[in-house]
């Protein structure tokens, strides 16, 4: 694997441009670097890059259509991008499988999660957990069952502390089946978390839930990012929560990036007010999905 080549150029590039980032800090953990994603005739990405920093929230948001989902689906490596080069801690991961990105410690949340309906929330976190350690054992514990129930204690004390941290332990005995949306969402975060991830991606986590559980997904996102100093990419449609809980701000509209910077510089751009936040009419003839 080679070094990133771009890291110190990169930096001197964001310091000079947004001037709130010191020279001094580490480079990013996680870089999309001119992602290009092509469906036939449609550019659904156009030469965009993000970069993610450990303990930080770099926000992506953008109207539907903008191709949010599509560059989420290039930097966990479920479609391979037509140009652009992916970096993980310094080293290109742009060919690796999504689940060689996984092994890394590139985690991400699904919008709807599987889980395994018949086991309870520990045992899904459980195997979520066993899984860095043994991928063969992962299987040979949910062919039989019987491996579940034989936890060493170290291993029960992690779920404990991965449920406190999320906001989940009341829940830890329940089978998710039934489970309101908003604590699928908590065990999602949590299984994804369960692996030890450096860099977390998730794809609109905030969708679908009411106010109540927003506020708790919010307490238990900033509570993991503050305890693991995980490096998270949040897509989100909700412009507001993204800006409340980014460090940095991408803007999307039509596969293209129109801004960069803090939630107060992203807040009064005019591109981005104009595109974005309904200041005036959106061009006709948007996607939507
Ligand atoms: P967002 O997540 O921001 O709403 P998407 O990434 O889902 O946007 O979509 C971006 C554009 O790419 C849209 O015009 C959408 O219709 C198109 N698109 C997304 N996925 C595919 C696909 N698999 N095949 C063809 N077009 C697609
Ligand atoms: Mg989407």
């Amino acid at each position: 694997m080679r070094a990133d080549p771009w890291l110190p150029a990169a930096r001197a590039d964001v310091t000079l441009k947004a001037a709130t980032v010191s020279m001094t800090e580490p480079g990013p953990v996680f870089r999309g670097h001119n992602i290009t994603v092509r469906f036939g005739g449609l550019t659904a990405v156009d030469k965009v890059g993000v970069d993610v920093y450990a303990g930080e929230v770099t926000g992506l948001v953008g109207p539907n259509g903008a191709g949010k989902s599509t560059l989420f689906a290039a930097l966990s490596g479920l479609i391979r991008p037509q140009e652009g080069t992916v970096w993980m801690n310094g080293a290109e991961i742009t060919r690796l499988s999504a689940q060689q990105r996984a092994r890394r410690g590139l985690a991400r949340t699904f919008q709807h999660p599987e889980m395994f309906t018949g086991l309870t929330v520990r045992e899904n976190l459980t195997i979520a957990y066993r899984s860095r350690f043994a991928r063969r054992r992962l299987w040979t514990d949910l062919v039989t069952g019987g491996g579940l129930r034989r936890a060493p204690r170290a291993e029960t004390e992690a779920i404990d502390r991965l449920a406190a941290l999320v906001g989940l332990e009341p829940l830890l005995h329940r089978l998710p089946l039934g489970l309101p949306l908003g604590s699928c969402r908590l065990v999602e975060l949590a299984r994804s978390l369960a692996t030890e991830p450096t860099v977390l991606l998730l794809d609109e986590p905030f969708s679908g839930l009411d106010g109540g559980e927003t506020e708790q997904l919010v307490a238990s996102l900033r509570r993991v990012i503050a305890e693991q100093h995980v490096g998270v990419l949040l897509v989100e449609h909700d412009v507001e929560l993204v800006l409340g809980l980014s460090r940095r701000v991408s803007v999307l509209d039509f596969g293209q990036l129109i801004a960069e910077g803090t939630p107060a510089e992203i807040r009064q751009d005019p591109a981005v007010r104009a595109a974005y936040l309904g200041e005036e009419p959106a061009p006709a003839g948007r996607g939507g999905n």
